[in-house]
């Protein structure tokens, strides 16, 4: 394909929010619900004003703090009312559909929704540290030209329940309960999964206030960072609503190559990106933004990328830092990662230049954990699975 020729899919569909949905018996699920929509919840159930305000601070404790998931576990609530809440609520988890260890330590797992979405997350532990990598919606619409979420055809936007509950998951797995600030293996969240988390800005923003909330989960914001592939008009309401670090998916310096490798940039040029990096809120020096920059074999790691790329993150007076990550292959990519050889030399080129550029050591390869590869990985597999029956159908027929 030219970059000439159209790209498939919309380049900036309209985001569909999606709300609390009751489970087909009717019942709701309380995880995702903020602290005033949990109340309002019991009210709805016919519960008494003064009642529903404590029971709420309860069961939100219990929730998010203990992370229980079951009513008869929470001990300070009668055990007369158990029913009641039963009858009316879940405490849901997503549905674990594959989960995998790989020999680095890194985890995986592929999650199901209620209504049958695939989706994944991915947990890669540190020495000093362990990293959540969150999705916000099931697909992409951005059709960058590297990545294979883009590829999916299938998109839906997660609910703020499902985007907490992954990491209520996540806690689950790596038995981090209660939550406590110490000792955690689960200490940092990267929002780098599937999806464009702005073009799900109200989910991502409540699922990320509930796990920030210091009563619950507790993440502090600075142990969080949301990647954008440059959705310009909502990056200042993502800086003043949630305030997390801001990830950038650079991946080229001029027009030609992004308009190519991230189709959004026909909408939003690198300058206007680039300005509205400057002017997010809290971004300073002991604060850098991340600018993530995909090595593809001739394509965007010359000599002369690297040195427009310092220009550029200069001209903005950008606190940045830059991170180079080989880019994860995937079959029928258009595309290759570049050598070793050219990586190190355009690290070099950047932090002569004054930018950290650290190469992001890939992780997880032997389970295909990279963002974005997990769930193909499982069609690949099924459609493998269809393949042989089907040869094994015509066999039987002679
Ligand atoms: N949609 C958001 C966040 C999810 S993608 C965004 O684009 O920023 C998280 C990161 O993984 C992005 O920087 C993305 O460009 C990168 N990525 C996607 N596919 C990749 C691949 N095949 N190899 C390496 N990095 C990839
Ligand atoms: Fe979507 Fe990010 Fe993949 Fe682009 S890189 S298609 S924005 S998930």
């Amino acid at each position: 394909m030219t970059p000439d020729m159209p790209i498939p899919g919309h380049i900036d569909p309209v985001p569909v929010p999606r709300g609390v949905q009751p489970r087909p018996d009717g019942r709701v699920d309380l995880i995702g619900l903020t602290k005033d929509q949990l109340r309002e919840a019991l009210l709805s159930g016919g519960m008494e004003l003064k009642q529903a305000k404590l029971r709420s601070k309860q069961i939100w404790h219990w929730l998010y703090n203990r992370g229980a998931t079951r009513f008869a576990d929470m001990t300070d609530i009668a055990k007369a009312q158990h029913p009641w809440l039963e009858e009316r609520f879940v405490i849901g988890r997503p549905e674990v559909v594959e989960a995998q260890v790989s020999n680095d330590g890194t985890r995986k797992w592929l999650l199901r929704s209620a209504d049958g979405q695939d989706y994944e997350m991915v947990f890669i532990p540190d020495a000093d540290r362990g990293t959540l990598c969150v999705s916000s919606q099931v697909g992409c619409t951005l059709n960058c030209r590297f990545c294979h979420t883009g590829t999916m055809r299938l998109v839906r936007n997660l609910t703020a329940g499902e985007i907490v509950g992954q990491v209520m998951l996540a806690r689950d797995s790596l038995g981090e309960w209660p939550s406590q600030p110490e000792g955690r293996m689960l200490t940092n969240i990267v929002m780098m999964g599937m999806g464009e988390p702005l073009y799900n800005f109200d989910a991502v923003r409540d699922a990320l206030k509930l796990v920030m909330d210091g009563d619950g989960l507790a993440l502090s914001k600075r142990r969080i960072t949301l990647s954008t592939s440059g959705v310009v008009p909502m990056m200042a309401r993502a800086g003043a609503e949630i305030g997390v670090n801001l990830a950038v998916s650079l991946h080229a310096v001029t027009k030609d190559v992004r308009d190519e490798l991230v189709p959004l940039n026909k909408k939003y040029g690198i300058e206007e990106l680039l300005q509205a990096c400057a002017d997010y809120p809290g971004a300073n020096n002991a604060r850098r933004i991340t600018f993530e920059y995909v090595m593809l074999k001739d394509k965007n790691d010359s000599d002369a990328d690297a040195h427009e790329l310092v220009r550029l993150l200069r001209h903005y007076d950008l606190p940045a830092k830059v991170n180079l990550i080989p880019f994860n292959p995937w079959p029928g990519a258009d595309y290759e990662c570049s050598t070793p050889e050219r990586i190190r030399r355009f690290s070099d080129i950047v932090f002569e230049g004054g930018i950290s550029a650290p190469v992001r050591t890939p992780r997880g390869r032997d389970i295909d954990a990279a963002c974005g590869q997990l769930k193909t990985a499982a069609e690949k597999k099924s459609r493998a699975q269809l393949d042989r029956e089907a040869e094994e159908k015509f066999a039987a027929l002679g």
